[in-house]
């Protein structure tokens, strides 16, 4: 499976992350990913930036060093009502938009408020990608976002550093492989995401690759593999 796409890296603006965009995309291109997501964390992170840098990322250029350049956020989901924390304005702006779970800008709760609280983010026209899902402190009922998904449009990642020994996010293979099982029943596509904190991490899928192997996830649902199909995807969402 030949990845080319990265959806979910960071920088320095993150405030625990350690490389530029400059170097981040210089290890893109020399790895050969076509495509990389910029999604830094929103103001809910502790040491992360502000909404006027993600209002003013078109300044960046679309591409560096032959590698295309997707100007994001990786926002908090901050409550159970689906709201998220960067406003419509700048949502607006952004050529993707990743909403996550991150406990310090959430409570945990029960399975069932979860469910519906990140179906009500899917619904959101401006959220791409739900990041790092499967992590057992935020409960899923798998089926219902799996079809959420492919009713909005909205993908599930599966988030590569979720899966490498030392992980701070439990029970998330397992959640995964559970996800994944329905993502292939009703035909939904997802995405791989590093997470990189540091440029090495870009485009490094190792972990992602094996689970999706191990149970012989389609490669036609990993859009990851298809630059063009998955911007199409991005926008098409946009257009709903
Ligand atoms: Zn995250
Ligand atoms: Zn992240």
């Amino acid at each position: 499976m030949k990845i080319l796409v990265d959806v979910h890296t960071h920088t320095i603006a993150s405030g625990h992350a350690y490389s530029t965009i400059t170097e981040n995309m210089q290890a893109a291109s020399r790895k050969g990913i076509q495509l990389v997501a910029m999604t830094d964390h929103t103001p809910g992170i502790p040491g992360s930036t502000q909404r006027y840098f993600f209002d003013n990322l078109r300044i960046l250029p679309n591409e560096m060093f032959g590698t295309g350049l997707l100007k994001g956020a990786e926002t908090n989901i901050i409550s159970y009502e689906g709201e998220i924390d960067l406003p419509e304005e700048t949502l607006e702006k952004l050529d993707i938009v990743l909403a996550s779970f991150h406990p310090p800008c959430i409570d945990f709760a029960e399975e069932q408020i979860v469910t519906e609280g990140l179906i009500k983010v899917m619904e959101n026209p401006y959220v791409n990608v739900i990041g790092h899902p499967g992590d057992k402190r935020f409960p899923l009922d798998f089926e219902k976002v799996v079809l959420a998904s492919k009713r909005t449009g909205t993908l599930l990642e599966v988030n590569n550093a979720s899966l490498k020994p030392g992980s701070f996010r439990p029970g998330v293979r397992e959640s995964l492989i559970e996800m994944l099982g329905y993502c292939k029943a009703h035909e939904v596509p997802i995405v791989l995401g590093s997470d990189a904190h540091y440029h090495e991490e870009i485009g490094e899928f190792k972990e992602a690759i094996e689970l999706l192997e191990s149970i012989d996830f389609p490669e036609h649902l990993v859009l990851n593999t298809m630059p063009d199909k998955l911007l199409h995807h991005i926008k098409q969402k946009r257009l709903k």
